[in-house]
């Protein structure tokens, strides 16, 4: 697969936690716009400071600073052969953009119903070590890193509401924009992590498996 890898879904779906073993088995570089935009809040850069009240209101950030923003990480030498891109595109506006410089290999879709959405989101949380996703119930981290884990200034009940307001109203139409074009891959996400990896991963060897 030469183009890029999309990550799909509503916000704790699962597309963090998919993504580390995605980029082992493409070998695409894994880019997350969430972490892109959280580094810019805590480094307080201009970026930063635009995006950092629609993120803690649960809405998405605007197109137009979204778009430069992953315009410019497509220049850079190691997306010569696709990036694996979490949580872009969001919007058809930033689709249509992104299919004016990078082609889109395949979509994969994370389908997790709303109501294991909030329980997925709460008990949100990240090594700020390391990055690494854990949750309270499904992923505990381990004992000696326990008292290290933060949670998300946005992961609250309240906010994750307006998230998935977000995510119906704006995001959600584009499953249907890449079907359209023949690149949309559906999972189920409403089962264990290792499953959802291994469902990822074979549907991912059929389709290189028919490249070739
Ligand atoms: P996203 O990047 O889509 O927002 P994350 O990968 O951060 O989602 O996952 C959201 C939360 O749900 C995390 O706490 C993670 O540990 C947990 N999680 C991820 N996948 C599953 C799964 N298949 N079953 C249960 N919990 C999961
Ligand atoms: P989640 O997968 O849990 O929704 P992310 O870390 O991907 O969280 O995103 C966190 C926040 O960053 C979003 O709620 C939104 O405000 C902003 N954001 C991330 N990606 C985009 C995007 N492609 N377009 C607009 N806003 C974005």
């Amino acid at each position: 697969m030469n183009g890029s890898i999309v990550l799909f879904g509503p916000p704790g779906a699962g597309k963090g936690t998919q993504a580390s073993r995605m980029s082992k088995l493409t070998g695409k570089p894994q880019v997350s716009t969430g972490d892109m935009l959280r580094a810019a809040v805590a480094a307080d850069t201009n970026l930063g400071r635009e995006a950092k009240g629609y993120m803690e209101a649960g809405l998405l950030v605007p197109d137009e600073v979204i778009i430069g923003l992953i315009s410019e990480r497509l220049q850079q030498p190691d997306a010569e052969s696709g990036l694996l891109l979490d949580g872009y595109p969001r919007t058809i506006i930033q689709a249509e953009s992104l299919d004016e410089i990078e082609s889109v290999s395949v979509v994969v879709s994370i389908e997790v119903p709303d109501d294991a959405i909030v329980q997925r989101i709460v008990g949100r949380r990240m090594d700020p070590e390391t990055g690494k996703i854990y949750h309270i119930e499904f992923n505990p981290p381990p004992a000696e890193i326990a008292d290290r884990v933060v949670q998300r200034k946005d992961d609250n009940e309240e906010t994750v509401r307006s998230r998935l307001l977000a995510y119906h109203e704006q995001t959600a139409p584009l499953a249907n924009w890449y079907g359209e074009r023949g690149v949309l891959l559906r999972i189920n996400g409403n089962q264990g992590i290792e499953e959802v990896g291994d469902s990822i991963e074979s549907a991912l060897l059929e389709l290189s498996g028919k490249d070739a």
